[in-house]
């Protein structure tokens, strides 16, 4: 069965809370049909961006979430809480939080189980750094962050979406090459076979992110490997956003 193609913006630390509801309902007028499309509004604007978007396809997506169930976790957010604001999808293991936080690979790992566990569909985030990616050791990084997800939990093929998002194309401008994104996503394809099985894999969807625009946004979907994308910068535009879901048609 052919995946259908996934567009999920990452607001990051933006927006306020008129603009985010602006924003939203922007897309939810205009997103189109037979792409799946999601938006992660930062913790903050989930409840009222969840309401700009009611009745529309579009999915509700948070960046970050804390493993352990509600309790004494003084600023974090657990999934349950999520799940009542609506939420559906949850990003793990992004570059940031990895790099720019800290986050270690335990942790991220617990993260990606709560998020699976609970029923929401879960993005996770690989990538390599520029001076590894010079080393010739994407793959070896890449292979180590996918490590962070265990088969035995993980079971349901159409809840798991990895993002393939080079740490040196994230807010630079500077994109990978349609080939250079195909060769890490066949590579992740082959892992997840290896890890789960070829059928499993082949329902994956593998999200590219790295300073997609409408105007490379086609050329690295049409890639048999690239089934949507994760967007930064260009999500914070309604227009510019749209243009990458309509070139994902
Ligand atoms: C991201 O941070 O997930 C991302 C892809 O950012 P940008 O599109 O701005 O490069």
């Amino acid at each position: 069965m052919a995946r259908t193609k996934f567009v999920a913006g990452n607001w990051k630390m933006n927006t306020t809370r008129s603009a985010a509801v602006d924003l939203a309902k922007g897309v939810a007028a205009a997103a189109p049909s037979g792409v799946q499309v999601g938006i992660a509004p930062p913790f903050v604007y989930l409840d009222a961006v969840g309401q700009a978007i009611a009745g529309s396809n579009i999915l509700l997506g948070a960046q970050d979430v804390y493993f352990e169930k509600p309790g004494a976790f003084t600023g974090e957010v657990a999934v349950e809480q999520l799940i009542d604001v609506g939420v559906k999808f949850v990003l793990t293991g992004h570059s940031e939080r990895r790099h720019v936080i800290g986050e270690a690979s335990d942790l991220i790992s617990k993260k990606a189980h709560a998020v699976y566990t609970a029923g929401l569909i879960l993005i996770h985030c690989v990538g390599e750094k520029l001076e590894e990616r010079d080393a010739n050791k994407t793959f070896d990084v890449v292979k180590l962050q996918l490590d962070e997800l265990m088969p035995g939990v993980i079971t349901d093929a159409s809840r798991l979406v990895i993002a393939y998002e080079p740490v040196w194309a994230i807010g630079t401008g500077r994109t990978a090459t349609d080939d250079q994104a195909q060769e890490v996503h066949a590579f992740i394809r082959k892992q997840l076979g290896e890890r789960w099985s070829t059928a499993f894999a082949s329902q994956v969807r593998i999200q590219y992110g790295g300073s997609m625009k409408p105007d490379n946004a086609k050329g690295l979907m049409s890639k048999p490997d690239v089934d949507g994308g994760l967007i930064g910068g260009a999500a914070l535009k309604a227009e510019s956003f749209l243009g990458i879901c309509n070139a994902a048609r």
